[in-house]
């Protein structure tokens, strides 16, 4: 590999840390913005991070000068500052996606106007608690309350169950400009995550998705009891999707399956995800490398997204205790097809991403039986 194209990415979280791992092995050089020793330039050695904040315009400026394409592992950015250097280096995706995507209202309004199916949703900026009641009146209950920007495992939502909660939905959110959702009351989780490349949009297969207080826990691939003509009809959709939108790179598309059947758009991230950690050793081409090469326009065999065997990721998340990821890590060395991921993020805090394990197999019930004991183990941490 000869590319001497340097790719700047802002954010150096563990999906900056994940590409970087797919890049090293391409000799391709990733330039990090992000504070210094974050996870991503941990595995990085280079002078060319920079220092400082992703939502910081210098700082993306500075970043942009020294690349030939700029990308993201967060969408919590300055858009704005990636719209002004547009013109000097390739930004992927576009900015214009990235500021869509990053308004969860807007997304879903953009959505819409292009034929995808998401929940209802219902504008509350400056409505207050009597908004609220509003929303509870037409939708029924319980409803959902979502923060329309900087939302991520489920901080920035607030199940309003009825009329009482309104207060307390307004105390734990009312500081931030916020959007209602109806109910989804779906059978199961389904998320796809798509490539899109010059050429057009790929998708890796469908798994299932388990969350827990709102934040992703398990993912299975292929989801359980969900029929073939399912799974493609979720693949149709985020292909859809994420036609809509301008720019290269992969893309995150979770969704609900509801009882009837009926798929529904959740949300989208124009970034690598969560749902997609499998691809590393599930399939010949894993979400990170498929991301470099979409941005990069180096070629993407189809069939290099395929599933080669079925696998379960489980998230190491963290505990009471600043060390109980490490403590499932150890555990998970016992177990012979698991692989695991530490993402040097230090200290543990409740509910933080400190690392995941995917365990793969000839068949998901072989990698069920060796999960559980994992599964058992995070869930006996928790209390
Ligand atoms: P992420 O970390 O994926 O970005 P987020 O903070 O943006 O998460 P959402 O994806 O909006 O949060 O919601 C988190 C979870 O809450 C969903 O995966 C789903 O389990 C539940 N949820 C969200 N919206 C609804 C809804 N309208 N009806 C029912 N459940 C919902
Ligand atoms: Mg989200
Ligand atoms: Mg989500």
């Amino acid at each position: 590999m000869t590319d001497s194209r340097k790719v700047g990415v802002l954010g150096g979280g563990q999906l900056g840390r994940m590409l970087i791992e797919a890049a090293n092995r391409l000799n391709i050089q990733v330039n990090v913005l992000d504070a210094a020793a974050s996870p991503a330039k941990q595995i990085s050695a280079h002078d060319d991070h920079i220092e400082g904040s992703f939502k910081d315009a210098a700082a993306v400026k500075k970043l942009a000068q020294n690349c030939d394409v700029v990308t993201v592992e967060i969408e919590h950015v300055d858009t704005h500052m990636l719209e002004e250097v547009s013109g000097e280096v390739h930004v992927e995706p576009s900015w214009k996606t990235l500021r869509t995507i990053k308004d969860k209202f807007a997304q879903k309004e953009y959505l819409k106007e292009h034929g995808v199916d998401v929940a209802e949703s219902v504008d509350l900026e400056g409505k207050g608690a009597e908004g609220l009641r509003e929303v509870g009146n037409t939708f029924g209950y319980p409803f959902m309350l979502k923060s329309k920007t900087e939302a991520y495992d489920g901080r920035g939502n607030f199940v309003v169950k009825d009329e009482g909660d309104a207060d307390a939905a307004m105390k734990a959110l009312g500081n931030r400009p916020l959007y209602a959702e109806r109910w989804a009351d779906f059978r199961m989780e389904l998320a796809v995550m798509v490539v899109k490349t010059k050429d057009g949009v790929l998708t890796f297969p469908t798994v299932e998705t388990i969350h827990e207080d709102s934040i992703c826990k398990l993912t299975y691939a292929p989801p359980r009891n969900v029929s073939k003509e399912t799974a493609g009809r979720a693949r149709e959709l985020a292909k859809k999707a994420i036609g809509a939108f301008e720019g290269k790179g992969v893309f995150g598309v979770e969704m609900f399956l509801l009882k009837d059947d009926t798929l529904l758009v959740n949300e989208i991230a124009p970034r690598p995800h969560n749902s997609g950690h499998y691809t590393i050793e599930a399939c010949p081409l894993s979400q990170y490398d498929a991301h470099l090469r979409a941005i990069l326009d180096l070629p993407i065999p189809e069939a290099g997204l395929r599933l080669r065997e079925p696998a379960i990721m489980l998230n190491i998340l963290g505990g009471q205790k600043t060390d109980s990821h490490v403590q499932v890590a150890n555990k998970a060395l016992e177990s012979p097809n698991a692989s695991i991921h530490l993402y040097g993020k230090g200290d543990a805090r409740p509910g933080r991403k400190m690392g995941h394990i995917t365990v793969t197999a000839p068949t998901l019930g072989e990698a069920e039986r060796e999960i559980q004991p994992l599964i058992d183990f995070v869930d006996d941490l928790k209390g």
